[in-house]
């Protein structure tokens, strides 16, 4: 049997009809290696950003389900365009959308997770010779409902796709020659790492590095699929590979830095310290699938018996949740609900930093030493992050990346020329 290779490219990579002719190469050039392609698109440059500003013209809060149906439709452009330059080739390529793969999903609008997917009719093409096109982002729930993965979507639907097909590897094609010690538009002297482990990768995905979107790394984590990130301009560059940390030795604590500007902290005012009050308000934000971040819970006030509860969303679900908690005020008494949204997680990531002491108090010491204030920290066994005010975000990654020696010589390329195939 045939090897099956899953590739996918982003907007930059699909962003006009020259670099679709490229995309078609590089995917001719694996048919050529005698595998078998799955290849996966996103939509075309900026038309998921060009879709999302229409949808907000038109409504301040648009309903989760109309924002499905009109980003999804960014894929669908991508795909037949993609599949008709391979065909321009003299190659055999068919597209699919999600609902006509049968990639299943929760019924959950604008984040669903991926259930299960359909292999029968992706096999039957293969087996036909063809290459599929298959649209990234979308899914589809059991009543025929069309959903979206959240944004950076479509790196999850590749890998998904490989671990449903058993492929040999799964090759994330971008912007950039892999993955970096943070991200080379804020750090241009960032350094590309060679290999990553999952764990680190989905630390640092999590903690805003979008090369890749956090379920993809955690999806080949599960089944062990071997992921590569690289560049489709720079060909000869292999880029990353994420890999399992057994396989890997260990130099530096810190193997990247990212800053997630995406943040909003709240801070629920003067709630009863009694049981039961934290698993009230978190429960019902569960029940909405609002996901919360950082918790910091204060030190109860003797004369009111009262504390504050801070935690932290992610800006897109901010309405929703100051919702949830003005139908809950009453019920925890809480007096007042404050809002900040004008902060930034930046985070530390790395293997190495287990049972290394002086990590943290590193990164304390070179926040205070920039007059930077901490407004919450957490941490895990392999991260620490820090709340700061969004103006010092950059500024805070720049330090961090210098401080843990992660900088290079050279300035990374982000966007190279088209090359020749
Ligand atoms: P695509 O459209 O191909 O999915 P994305 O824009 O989602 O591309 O992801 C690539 C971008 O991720 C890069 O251009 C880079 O600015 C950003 N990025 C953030 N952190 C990192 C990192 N640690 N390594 C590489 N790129 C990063
Ligand atoms: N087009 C979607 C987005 O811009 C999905 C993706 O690019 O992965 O978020
Ligand atoms: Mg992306």
């Amino acid at each position: 049997m045939k090897k099956i290779i899953v590739q996918k490219f982003g907007g930059t990579s699909v962003a006009d009809t020259d670099k679709i002719k490229n995309v078609a190469k590089i995917v001719i050039r694996e048919k050529q290696n005698g595998n078998d392609v799955v290849v996966v698109v996103s939509a075309m440059g900026h038309t998921t950003d060009h879709l999302v500003k229409m949808a907000k013209a038109l409504s301040p809060n648009p309903s989760a389900r109309e924002m499905d149906m009109l980003l999804s439709t960014g894929e669908g452009v991508s795909i037949a365009l993609l599949a008709m330059a391979i065909q321009a080739e003299g190659y055999d390529a068919v597209s699919f959308n999600a609902m006509q793969v049968g990639i299943m999903t929760e019924n959950i609008h604008t984040k669903a997770r991926i259930l299960d997917i359909k292999t029968d009719k992706l096999r039957k093409n293969l087996d036909a010779g063809k290459i599929i096109v298959v649209a990234g982002f979308q899914g589809v729930t059991e009543d025929g409902e069309i959903t979206t993965l959240g944004r950076g979507g479509s790196d999850t639907s590749a890998v998904a796709l490989a671990a449903a097909l058993n492929a040999e590897r799964c090759d994330i094609y971008t912007d950039v020659e892999g993955v970096y010690t943070t991200d080379p538009r804020v750090v241009p002297k960032a350094s590309r790492l060679d290999e990553v482990s999952y764990d680190e990768m989905l630390e640092l995905a999590h903690a805003g590095a979008n090369v890749l979107h956090p379920r993809s790394v955690e999806t080949a984590k599960q089944f062990a699929v071997p992921l590569r990130v690289r560049s489709s301009f720079k060909l000869d560059n292999l880029g990353t590979l994420i890999l399992g940390v057994d396989k890997m030795e260990i130099f530096k604590p810190v193997a990247g830095v990212a800053a997630d500007l995406q943040q909003a902290r709240i801070v629920v005012c003067d709630v009863p310290d009694r049981p039961g009050i934290a698993a009230g308000l978190f429960g019902k934000l569960a029940k909405e699938n609002i996901s919360v971040d950082m918790i910091i819970q204060s030190y109860a006030r003797k004369i009111s018996n009262t504390n504050d509860i801070a935690f932290t969303v992610t800006l897109a679900d901010l309405p929703k949740t100051l919702t949830v908690l003005e139908s809950l005020k009453a019920e925890t008494g809480a007096s007042d609900i404050k809002v900040d949204d004008n902060i930034a997680k930046v985070s530390i990531v790395g293997a190495g930093m287990i049972d290394r002491p002086g990590i943290a108090s590193t990164m304390f010491e070179t926040l205070a030493e920039l007059n930077i204030n901490i407004k919450m920290i957490s941490t895990s066994e392999i991260k620490i992050s820090c709340l700061v005010d969004k103006s010092d975000a950059h500024k805070a990654v720049e330090a961090l990346h210098k401080v843990f020696g992660l900088e290079c010589d050279e300035i990374a390329d982000v966007k190279g020329d088209l090359p020749d195939v």
